[in-house]
């Protein structure tokens, strides 16, 4: 049985992605330096830099409420049908993420460009 995939071995294509997304604000405690200055040595700022190796001293990160967003583009490298209850459907293996084991996608996450992704992105957030 021959199914129709709606991309091609080697084409591009935009990944959108259900997530949170994240931010960062300046400390407002140690004005965004990490370090607290004090009448002898400087101190770590309890806020952003309390522990070895506190990966963003100086800011404070924060996750945006999840929403769909355009990911980077992908190539595609494997395509598979399978079948399920909506019947055939394509899986999408792309060299970025891995081809053989790695990520799986779906292709109604995957849009031939950018503009589209956005699209779909912005018509699944708005909830219609
Ligand atoms: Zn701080």
């Amino acid at each position: 049985m021959k199914v129709e995939t709606k991309y091609d071995l080697g084409q591009t294509v935009h990944k959108i992605w259900f997530t949170q997304k994240e931010y960062f604000n300046k400390c407002v405690t140690c004005d965004g330096e990490g370090w607290i200055p004090t009448h002898s040595e400087p101190v770590k700022c309890e806020k952003c830099n309390s522990f070895y190796g506190a990966p963003y001293p100086g800011r404070i990160r924060g996750l945006y409420p999840k929403a769909w967003h355009v990911d980077c583009a992908l190539t595609v490298g494997q395509v598979k049908t399978e079948s399920d209850a909506d019947g055939m459907v394509a899986k999408y293996m792309c060299s970025e993420t891995g081809i053989g084991s790695g990520t799986v996608h779906s292709e109604n996450t995957l849009f031939a460009t950018k503009d589209e992704a956005n699209t779909e992105c912005d018509k699944r957030n708005s909830g219609v």
